[in-house]
């Protein structure tokens, strides 16, 4: 009953087609709204007329609303369909309202979902392929740099998800209110960041862990490590070097310039010995920012030394014949790239090592986080490695010929015959000359029967076997 009252009110609900006030003036501003729900999603687009009294005046120009999937979606998900019909929906009426100049107003995209908006400012390529072919379709369409952050009880759009009685409809066509004030006056959305972070990193694809660390967005996957706050000479080297030597090398050539250019003594020539530590030392403390103190384990005792290294204090400190570093290994963070660079170092240093070899190795300057896991892709990975410990293709054996399974026969029915020798017979205390034997075996029974020959004449052994086992075939 109810909805048929309802069903009635909307037979007599009446609103102007005109997009376009009588005193308006110059060009709209077009306002999109989006929003996604369980049960549906949705998007409209209003367009903002200036008025000649100076008052602003709103139309909807275009609404649809969609019946969320079957197969459930989660919330982000079905927030960004709903900016993707926004999207169509924009693209729609740009073509249709040609005449109108449309692309030449001022546009405002308004989303009520912080995930949606930080997915809008990352690179479609980062996404699994539901979220990246929606981002990348909305990235050509509106492009990231018109949307703006709405409180979801300030979209006009939320009525689209949630339905709206017939009464309220003349009222929510008129716009949201805000948009009826000057622009001074609207309201300041604040977007809080970390709540879109557990949703972009659910849908970012599972990015090599070394690749991963150089991307801000990219969330914490270490228990050691916090956001990545690498310097950003540190992440350029690790762009554009693949090797930790070139990285060290390339850090000591810009460690000498700008040496270079506050000394008068210039360094020239070959980079030295001192000079690659010093950069080392440079490319481990910018790697240890990423560091949290507060989560290495208490057992190592952190603490930096005079040059700033976050290096470990264990129980070794009183073991003079151990070399300083390995006393106080420098820490180094679980993932990172660099790390990886390093052990790929050691690794090769190392004469290709297995994995266990290659953490021994790195122990002896270094605690590594998680350095066993890190080590064992390291040898997995590397192509000298596959290579030399490859397996030959292997070979499938013939059938066994038929004399050799002959069974029912009495042995040495079939019988093979070799010589071997010489050797030196002994008889007592007395070397006799050198003999030689006959070696007789079945076939069929692998039974083996040996006889001495003590001259050339072989015939006389052969016989004897002839004539005491069985005259073979
Ligand atoms: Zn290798």
């Amino acid at each position: 009953m109810e909805n048929v009252q309802v069903l009635n009110q909307l037979l007599k609900f009446e609103f102007s087609r005109k997009l376009k006030p009588g005193n308006a003036v110059g060009l709209p501003e077009i306002h999109g709204f989006c929003d996604g729900g369980e049960k549906a999603y949705g998007s409209a687009l209003f367009l903002r007329w200036k008025l000649a009294d100076g008052s602003y005046s709103c139309i909807p120009l275009m609404v649809k609303a969609f019946v969320a999937p079957l197969k459930k979606k989660s919330i982000p998900l079905l927030e960004l369909m709903g900016c993707l019909s926004l999207a169509r929906l924009y693209s729609t009426c740009k073509k249709a309202l040609q005449f109108a100049e449309i692309s030449q107003c001022k546009k405002v995209f308004w989303i009520d979902s912080q995930t949606v908006l930080t997915w809008l400012k990352t690179s479609p390529r980062k996404f699994k392929p539901f979220v990246s072919v929606r981002v990348a379709e909305i990235q050509e369409t509106i492009g990231s740099e018109a949307c703006k952050y709405i409180r979801s009880d300030h979209n006009p759009a939320d009525v689209l998800t949630r339905g709206i009685s017939p009464e309220k409809l003349k009222t929510w066509s008129e716009g949201p209110p805000f948009l009826k004030r000057p622009e001074p006056e609207w309201p300041k959305f604040q977007e809080d960041p970390l709540e879109s972070g557990k949703e972009l990193s659910e849908e970012m694809k599972r990015l090599n862990k070394f690749e991963a660390a150089n991307t801000h967005e990219q969330v914490d996957y270490s228990a050691t490590s916090t956001e990545s706050n690498d310097n950003p000479i540190l992440e350029h080297l690790m762009k554009s070097c693949f090797t930790f030597t070139k990285a060290r090398r390339t850090l000591a050539y810009v460690l000498r310039f700008a040496n270079n250019t506050r000394l008068k003594a210039k360094k020239k020539g070959a980079i030295l010995p001192d000079e690659l530590r010093e950069s080392e030392l440079w490319l481990f403390k910018w790697s240890q920012r990423t560091i949290n103190v507060d989560t290495v384990d208490k057992k190592l005792i952190p603490a930096s030394d005079k040059q700033g290294v976050l290096r470990a204090h264990g129980r070794l400190a009183n073991i003079r014949s151990l070399p300083a570093e390995m006393r106080n290994p420098i820490i180094l963070t679980k993932g990172h790239q660099l790390v990886n660079l390093l052990l790929k170092h050691l690794h090769e240093k190392r004469a290709h090592c297995g994995f266990k070899s290659l953490i021994y190795e790195s122990r002896k300057r270094f605690w590594t986080v998680g350095v066993r896991n890190m080590a064992k892709q390291v040898t997995v990975k590397c192509v000298t490695c596959k290579r030399l410990r490859g397996q030959p293709l292997g070979q499938i054996m013939g059938q066994i010929p038929t004399l050799r399974v002959a069974a029912g026969f009495p042995a040495f029915n079939n019988t093979g015959i070799d010589l071997f020798g010489p050797l030196q017979l002994r008889i007592g205390r007395k070397t006799l000359k050198e003999v030689q034997v006959i070696i007789f075996t079945c076939m069929t029974t692998r039974a083996v029967h040996l006889e001495l020959v003590t001259d050339r004449c072989v015939s006389r052994g052969f016989l004897t076997v002839c004539f005491t086992q069985r005259i073979p075939q």
